[in-house]
């Protein structure tokens, strides 16, 4: 079906106009409500002079204001710039140069380090909320709104660039519906994460994202309850965050339930309160809640499935989950490039541990010869995946030649190394810029974490490949041991031997007390990799 991705809020507003469709802290709002909101948004921010296929820049953490402020934008024709509200300086040059975006919604906390950024960023309407107070305790924040003023920064509305978030809402404003071609129309320009280089913006279009919440809802409705709650942890700003927990969400009528932060403690009080149905996340939060000592005292029954994705997720994790929960954790896979999904396991079939699934409805994929690139592999043969599918991004904004690079006869190569079995199930190995390349072998990093996972004093590991001058690449291991636990690297080396051959072994160990990573909880390989180039030049 080709329609608008905000069509779906329109349906369900029309289904269930009384049904809540966000709950924040004692506030919510209902479908009819959020309609309405969005409504409102859209023609005001039309009021302010902004057109069509403008860039709107949208900076908040995962809030009732994030998902009416998405839904305003994309009613006014705009395209949303999903921004990361914890970037700095550089990252928000960056985003906002390569974008366009003139127009900014964000959030008083954010305003100091906007500030001084306000000439470089060049952005002729900023429209701020107050978000900071209602972290910590519940009020009606939309239209009743009670500064606690010890801590909230004093920002210098001036009614010509800068505006309260509420004059969106604003009465009086005609909201005119547009027509749409889903197709051709850009909903967003989502970043990547960034995990590997630097960020690219990636052009999704209405049909993408709609495209792709049809793809869930063809797996996913046969579970069949009316009524589902979703949690919101993983963040909007990141498109596994928007497309599920925002479009899915808004398609299936279910009820939203955003964290701003992610506070493990907070988040298991509240499953016993307000019993989430469906909750989807990433491998590192699942880690952090089954680290709470006493979790197996908080009732998690609700939950009846769990979705995964955005990195891989140990097998232990999956189990122990079940174990405590009941519930099934579905690990998929996908790729912002993709809006974001194009595998999944089965619900009711066969859900194979360390594989990233089947291919999704309407999505060809298959493996490819790295070095050639298009000769297609056999079972077992690993190379890079490629997909093909109407999920599949419009190209990168303002860069031609990677666009050109990834996107090749309709065919998007994921820089993933993957293989498929007798089954048709895909395994990632690892990613293609990790790949470590030392005396002529290729070793996959991931291979060497999953040995150093093992180890019962071990936290987190990761491998990577630094520069060698004879061996061109050798491998690095940066190691967090368990709290209160001693660990050395004979230790770890005589480990690693019992378990890998030679060449894969870490030459160097480094302790650490943790490792650096992106705001979905991925290691940053490439940040270490710096350092230590860094400090041999
Ligand atoms: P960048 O592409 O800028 O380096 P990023 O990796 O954070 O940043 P995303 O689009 O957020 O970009 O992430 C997509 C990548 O996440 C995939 O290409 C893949 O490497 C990884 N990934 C996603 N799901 C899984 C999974 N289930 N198992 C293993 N890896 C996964």
């Amino acid at each position: 079906e080709n329609i608008p991705i905000h069509e779906y809020l329109d349906r369900s507003a029309k289904k269930f106009p009384k049904r809540k469709a966000i709950v924040f802290n004692n506030w919510s709002i209902t479908y009819a409500g959020l309609r309405k909101a969005s409504e409102q948004i859209a023609a005001n921010l039309r009021e302010h002079g902004v057109r069509a296929g403008d860039r709107v820049a949208i900076m908040l953490p995962n809030t009732p204001q994030a998902i009416m402020s998405f839904y305003g934008v994309l009613k006014a024709g705009c395209i949303a710039v999903m921004t990361n509200p914890l970037y700095m300086e550089k990252e928000l040059v960056h985003h906002f140069s390569d974008s366009g975006a003139k127009v900014l919604i964000t959030l008083d906390l954010s305003w100091p380090k906007l500030q001084s950024l306000e000439k470089k960023l060049n952005l002729s309407k900023i429209f701020v909320t107050r978000i900071s107070d209602c972290l910590r305790f519940p009020l009606n924040l939309l239209y009743n709104f009670k500064a606690k003023k010890d801590n909230a920064p004093t920002i210098p509305y001036d009614m010509q660039t800068i505006f309260p978030w509420k004059r969106l809402l604003k009465k009086g404003a005609t909201f005119s519906p547009r027509s749409f071609r889903p197709e051709k129309d850009l909903a967003l320009l989502q970043y990547t994460g960034g995990t590997t280089g630097v960020s690219k913006g990636v052009m999704i279009t209405h049909q993408n994202l709609a495209a792709n919440v049809q793809q869930y809802l063809a797996i996913l409705h046969k579970l069949g309850k009316d009524h589902e709650v979703l949690l919101g942890i993983l963040p909007y700003f990141h498109i596994f965050g928007l497309n599920v927990c925002v479009n899915f969400a808004v398609a299936l009528g279910a009820t939203m339930v955003p964290f701003p932060r992610f506070v493990p403690r907070d988040i298991l009080k509240s499953i016993k309160k307000i019993h989430p149905t469906i909750f989807p996340c990433a491998p590192s939060v699942f880690m952090a809640l089954l680290q709470q000592k006493d979790i197996d005292k908080f009732d998690l029954s609700s939950i009846r499935f769990c979705i995964s994705g955005s990195a891989p997720i140990p097998a232990e994790i999956i189990k122990q989950f079940k174990k405590l929960a009941g519930a099934e954790i579905i690990e998929g896979y996908g790729l912002t490039e993709a809006s974001p999904v194009t595998h999944l396991n089965p619900l009711n079939g066969t859900h194979k541990l360390g594989s990233i699934g089947l291919p999704i409805s309407d999505t060809d994929a298959c493996i490819v010869d790295m070095e050639v690139g298009s000769l297609t592999l056999q079972p077992g043969q690993i190379g890079e995946l490629v997909i093909r599918g109407p999920q599949v991004m419009k190209g990168y904004w303002n860069r031609p030649d990677e666009t050109a690079s990834t996107l090749r006869n309709n065919w998007l190569y994921t820089g993933d190394i993957a293989y498929m079995d007798e089954d048709g199930y895909f395994f990632i190995v690892d990613r293609k810029k990790d790949l470590i390349i030392s005396g002529g072998y290729n070793i996959y990093p991931r291979e060497i974490d999953e040995v150093l996972h093992e180890h019962p004093k071990i936290r987190e590991a990761v491998a990577v490949g630094i520069p060698h001058h004879t061996r061109g690449e050798i491998i690095k291991a940066y190691v967090v041991v368990q709290p209160g636990e001693t660990l050395t690297r004979a230790e770890v080396i005589s480990f690693c031997r019992q378990k890998l051959a030679n060449y894969k072994i870490p030459k160097k160990i480094e302790f650490r007390k943790e490792l650096p990573k992106t705001l979905v909880g991925k290691v940053l390989r490439r940040a270490l990799r710096d350092e230590e180039i860094a400090r041999l030049e």
